[in-house]
């Protein structure tokens, strides 16, 4: 009896103060660690994004400078993002600017304290990468296991989970769904979707236009999504516009994809400057679309 008392006490409580209109702890963060592309740009690390919810973060891919990015967002104040708790990634292709920081989530986290394996989730090859990877670093494994850092046996290790379209992980937090998009001659390059409780949230990849994410978005909270300038010098060579025209997204191809998908908002991310003002970009993309949208810098937060 008086414990129905103190719960309908707290009850009350948390109304006043507003908990029971809003019971999520703590509302989806999309954290943009890096909005980088291959171009060695002091300001745009690799690509990685982060999904945090209640203090669990779920990076996309592992550009290089991922690990430190992420301790970047940690001293802006999200804690889900401090180095010994990255513990899971999905990746959405293996070109190597998605992959280089790799490396640097499986074994960094494990010097910092992580005593859990990463997981991580993508396409077919990336067993064969990890166990490269695993083999380059070997006596490094050694040496701080067996010498006087006494690092732990186990955080170095990596459950891979090559995955096909559909559901791929679920936990109390998040669904992770995967679908297939049109990357040139990649055979398996993907973009996820992250439905939490409070928000849809989307990320591209790397692509050309494709349904499958008007498919995936269908009105979602947060859309990610990559584009290129047509207007750089490369693009003009006859070879370079075909290869952008099949791996990428211009930005009225993704005015036309915002449009259809109709995202509450749409973050331009991996945006592909050749060489050309990020303003050169914007001026193209506001002209295409006029729903919200912010063109991502590195540790932006949506
Ligand atoms: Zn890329
Ligand atoms: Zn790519």
């Amino acid at each position: 009896m008086k414990r129905a008392f103190l719960a309908l006490i707290a009850a009350i409580a948390c109304s006043a103060s507003g908990f029971a209109e809003n019971p999520i702890a703590s509302p989806t963060r999309v954290v943009v660690l890096g909005t980088g592309t291959p171009s060695a740009d002091p300001e745009r690390w690799g690509p990685a994004v982060a999904v945090v919810v209640n203090d669990r973060a779920y990076l996309i891919d592992c550009g290089p400078g991922v690990v430190r990015r992420a301790a970047g967002a940690e001293r802006n104040g999200i804690a889900a993002l401090r180095a010994k708790e990255l513990k899971i990634v999905f990746i959405t292709h293996l070109h190597s600017d998605h992959t280089l920081g790799y490396p640097d989530l499986i074994f960094s986290p494990w010097v910092l304290g992580r005593r859990e394996a990463l997981e991580a989730y993508g396409p077919h090859g990336l067993k064969n990468m990890t166990s490269h990877i695993e083999k380059a670093w070997t006596e490094d494994v050694r040496v701080r296991r067996e010498g006087l850092e006494q690092a732990n046996a186990t955080g170095y290790k990596v459950n891979v989970h090559e995955i096909q379209p559909g559901v791929v992980y679920r936990d109390s937090n998040v669904t992770v769904t995967a679908f297939l998009v049109r990357h040139g001659i990649w055979k398996e390059a993907y973009g996820y979707k992250f439905e939490t409780r409070d928000r849809k949230i989307v990320v591209s990849g790397d692509t050309a236009p494709t349904d499958e994410v008007v498919k995936a978005c269908d009105g979602c909270d947060v859309l990610l999504h990559e584009v290129y300038n047509p207007r750089g010098s490369e693009l003009q060579d006859a070879h370079w516009k075909e290869y952008f025209r099949t791996f990428h997204t211009s930005p009225a191809e993704l005015g036309e994809i915002a449009r259809r998908a109709h995202p509450k908002l749409l973050v331009v991310y991996h945006q592909v400057l050749e060489r050309l003002p990020e303003s050169d970009l914007v001026e193209q993309i506001e002209k295409e679309y006029s729903g919200k949208w912010v063109s991502a810098r590195d540790l932006g937060v949506y």
